[in-house]
């Protein structure tokens, strides 16, 4: 049996290391606001090339934290793609606004940059938030940096799946205007519950975040903004800086197994693989139709190797959009990479063997139904 992943595999001397941690906190009763959170900020901003790192509760806070701070309220118009995890969509209406939807370009699983510009030319958008989904960049993703600041709107980068991601050599938060990232277990840099993160060069804004996740606090009992509660807790702090000192050969373990993976695959990539190998999160098989993906994964199942499909359904399609009258400009790209796409398991120090093994039952499986 192969899982699609295992967050059991860890360093030899991590788990001594996060008890020891877990120790001093317990024994000092630093919950909150502990010496741990500062510590975890400076790691995040220097991993990660930025300015400003300010942690909070988990990744969905971190995008309506982002959304407030950029001055996005009741009924502002936000601008998403159709390809994203549901919080993405959620966070726009839990700060008041409503997310205009549009489509994807096939080849990139991304926001499609001429929908993009259509979307703005037609609506009156207050924010556009781009999904780095799978830890993939766009390959437009310079022309959509710049069509946002020419028209002064903010572009808010989801960031939940592409920690360690590169762009353009760079760390992919390193030159955006505001980005987020999630700590939920299974991402890159996984916490022991959940946690996020904003990132930012931009002092007000950085001040700003701050401020909300922290029931807009000016000091104890004075409050100048309405914000709320979504401060990191001190334990996930903890957590997350015992697992960023290995964060290097985690991701490096990821690249290694997606080379294999790329080399090794016959199925043909229907996607440009921009910067698909330094992306660090997920691998991506996108299929020329549904019937092979489904026997594949059918061939999978037999052969008891996990597998994931991210995602079965567009953004637009989930029921709970169904009353809602949005407004969106789409084609069928979504639909189409819903329906072809599969994700196979990629995690730190997964071994040689097993992805042989995964590899060798996907050609096989691939051969059988193109033969
Ligand atoms: C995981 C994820 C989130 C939400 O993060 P949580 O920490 O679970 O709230 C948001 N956007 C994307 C693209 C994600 O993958």
């Amino acid at each position: 049996m192969i899982p699609f992943i295992d967050l059991n595999r860890k360093e030899n001397t991590f788990h001594n290391e996060w008890l020891k941690k877990v120790n001093s906190i317990s024994k000092n009763s630093e919950f909150l606001e502990g010496k741990d959170i500062n510590l975890l900020e400076e790691n995040l901003c220097r991993f990660n090339e930025v300015d400003y790192a300010i942690s909070c509760a988990n990744g969905t806070d971190a995008i309506q934290l982002a959304l407030r701070a950029c001055g996005v309220g009741v009924r502002d118009e936000v601008i998403i793609q159709n390809n994203t995890f549901w919080a993405t969509c959620e966070a726009v209406y839990n700060v008041g606004a409503i997310p205009i939807i549009i489509d994807i370009e096939l080849q990139n699983a991304s926001m499609d940059a001429k929908y993009l510009k259509n979307a703005i030319l037609k609506f009156n958008p207050k924010a556009v938030i781009i999904a780095h989904i799978y830890g993939w960049s766009n390959s437009q993703l310079e022309n959509i940096r710049q069509m946002c600041k020419i028209k002064k709107i903010p572009l808010i980068e989801d960031g939940a799946q592409s920690f360690g991601s590169l762009y353009q050599n760079n760390s992919i938060f390193k030159n955006s205007y505001i980005s987020t990232t999630s700590f939920y277990p299974s991402k890159v840099l996984g916490a022991a519950g959940n946690g996020g993160c904003v990132f930012t060069n931009d002092k007000n804004l950085a001040i700003k975040v701050r401020k909300l996740s922290n029931h807009g606090r000016m000091d104890r009992y004075l409050h100048d903004a309405i914000g709320w509660n979504s401060r990191m807790d001190t334990l996930q702090a903890a957590y997350l800086n015992v697992s960023i000192k290995y964060i290097n050969e985690r991701i490096e373990s990821r690249r290694k197994t997606q080379k294999i993976y790329h080399n090794q695959l016959e199925v043909p990539q229907l996607y440009s693989p921009n910067n698909y190998l330094d992306n660090a999160d997920c691998q991506v098989c996108i299929f020329k139709n549904q019937r092979i993906r489904d026997f594949i994964t059918e061939e999978l199942t037999k052969e008891k190797i996990g597998f994931s499909i991210i995602y079965p359904k567009p953004v637009s399609d989930q029921i709970a959009l169904k009353k809602l009258n949005i407004k969106s400009i789409l084609n069928k790209n979504t639909e189409k990479l819903c329906n072809r796409i599969l994700n196979l398991p990629l995690f730190p120090y997964i071994t040689f063997n097993e992805v042989e093994k995964i590899v060798t039952v996907v050609n096989k499986s691939y051969r059988k139904i193109t033969s």
